[in-house]
């Protein structure tokens, strides 16, 4: 169900040895960590090319922390997923939601993300489930109604891939920070639920949703590490131990 993200080809990708080919010749590296390189050139030059190496080591950290726990559980208890599912995750970074949710699961798991730091450290952490580098906000290079779930976590939401490449009678989860999230570090956020739900009408109509709200105290090296995480941080300067609140709004979608 891997498909070519050539433009205008679009043809089904089998696997030869180290790549994997469509019948039009376009061929595509497999990594020795087992990720395979979709990127086009146009993407290597997009505006969002995903986190670096340090900001994927900085969130390892903080997941292996243990901090990220109540979130995933949330999101566990709001999908329901099952062994039978095919589950994609849109913008996975590191893999560690997709990743951990598919070993306890047994779920067949697909994550996709333009940083390779990120999809290479998900490989190697999470080998039993299929990585791709591809530009998610372009093409996702997967058949039409390949998956059962679509998850999208704190990540750029594609509304029109997102419903071709769902099952008719599969679901959406989107995860979008909420208005606390994080705001000590960078105070009050703005509220993203309407005009997401507003993103993915009309082909999408929102089934349940529900906000997750966790606090952690953080040493020095830890807030350090969350600041690098940080797109637009309120503070510069370094910071000692704090508590944080971590909060998502949870929001599962059907198609309409
Ligand atoms: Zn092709």
């Amino acid at each position: 169900m891997l498909v070519c993200p050539v433009r205008r080809c679009h043809l089904p990708l089998v696997r030869d040895n180290k790549r994997v080919v469509c019948p039009r010749g376009h061929s595509f590296d497999v990594a020795r960590s087992g990720y395979i390189n979709l990127l086009q050139p146009q993407d290597r030059r997009s505006k969002h090319p995903g986190d670096t190496a340090a900001v994927v080591q900085a969130r390892r950290r903080l997941h292996d922390r243990g901090i990220t726990e109540p979130l995933l559980l949330a999101i566990a208890e709001m999908l329901h997923a099952t062994c039978n599912d095919i589950v994609l995750d849109a913008g996975c970074g590191d893999g560690v939601y997709l990743g951990t949710l598919a070993r306890e699961i047994g779920f067949d798991a697909h994550g996709i993300d333009i940083s390779i730091p990120a999809i290479d450290s998900a490989a190697r952490r999470y080998p039993k489930c299929q990585w791709i580098v591809a530009n998610a906000d372009r093409f996702i290079p997967y058949a039409d109604h390949s998956f059962s779930i679509v998850l999208s976590i704190t990540a750029r939401m594609n509304a029109v891939e997102f419903r071709r490449v769902l099952r008719n009678d599969g679901r959406l989860l989107v995860v979008i920070p909420a208005t606390d999230d994080l705001i000590e570090l960078r105070g009050a956020g703005r509220d993203r639920l309407p005009r997401t739900v507003e993103s993915f009408a009309p082909r999408f109509t929102l089934a349940t949703q529900r906000r997750v709200t966790t606090a952690a105290d953080l040493d020095a090296a830890a807030i350090q590490d969350l600041l690098l995480t940080i797109y637009r941080p309120k503070h510069s300067r370094s910071l000692d131990a704090m508590r944080v609140t971590f909060s998502l709004d949870l929001l599962l979608f059907r198609p309409a």
